[in-house]
């Protein structure tokens, strides 16, 4: 698979959350980052049902319009109880007239779950795709997950998004209490993180041929 050689790469998002997450990920790697919002691109529409789909949507726009590679993240928190809603849909349940509400959108998924009076545990998912997309038009795309259950009422002021609602598989505390570098360790975005670093970055770092045990 192609390789990504150091230069500049574009961080295909304007979502804060994301890009300050993709940042800390990418530093090992000594890449230098720029968004999409600090070089002024427009937001394309995310017009696919697959994150997937979606994912290319944002890193193909942000390549062509940059003429620099561009890494997109697309994902969103995947309810069993909801069947699999709000999935790809998650940030438009955010969405408010005054901008991205959360605590609105944790609270609607919550609603939703008593309505259905699903049993416990509520298990969910957050599911990650990235995609490397190059100015010529290739790309590689990679998916990560990290599975675990919605809680209320939700808690912590760390990460983003859903994070305050969310406790992984076998944790107790929620994304939005953890420490980034615990989130890090565990989360969809450093799942489908290190496949991208396995196939376009080569090794991570102190991982150097001969260092295994
Ligand atoms: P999109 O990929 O821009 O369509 O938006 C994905 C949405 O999923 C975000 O706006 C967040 O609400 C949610 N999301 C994705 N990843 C995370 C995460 O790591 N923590 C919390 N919420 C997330």
């Amino acid at each position: 698979m192609r390789r990504l050689s150091g230069g500049r790469l574009v961080v295909a998002s304007h979502n804060a959350g994301k890009v300050r997450e993709i940042g800390d990920l990418l530093r090992p790697y000594g890449v230098e980052t720029v968004s999409a919002k600090e070089l002024g691109l427009p937001e394309p529409a995310e017009t696919e049902e697959t994150f997937e789909g979606n994912a290319r949507i944002k890193a193909h726009a942000a390549a062509r319009a940059s003429g620099l590679p561009a890494l997109s993240d697309d994902s969103g928190i995947a309810v069993d109880a909801l069947g699999g809603a709000p999935g790809v849909h998650t940030a438009n349940w955010a969405e408010t007239p005054q901008g991205r509400d959360y605590a609105a959108a944790m609270g609607e998924v919550w609603r939703r779950l008593e309505i259905a009076a699903a049993p416990e545990p509520r298990t969910a998912r957050f599911v990650c795709c990235l995609c490397l997309a190059w100015p010529d038009g290739e790309d590689a795309v990679f998916l990560g997950t990290a599975e675990g259950r919605v809680v209320w009422p939700p808690r912590g002021g760390n990460g983003f998004g859903f994070d305050p609602m969310f406790v992984p598989e076998g944790g107790a505390e929620t994304f939005g209490e953890m420490a980034p570098d615990a989130k890090h360790a565990i989360s969809h975005r450093a799942d489908a993180f290190r496949k991208l670093v396995a196939a376009c970055f080569g090794d991570a770092p102190g991982d150097a041929p001969g260092d295994a045990p």
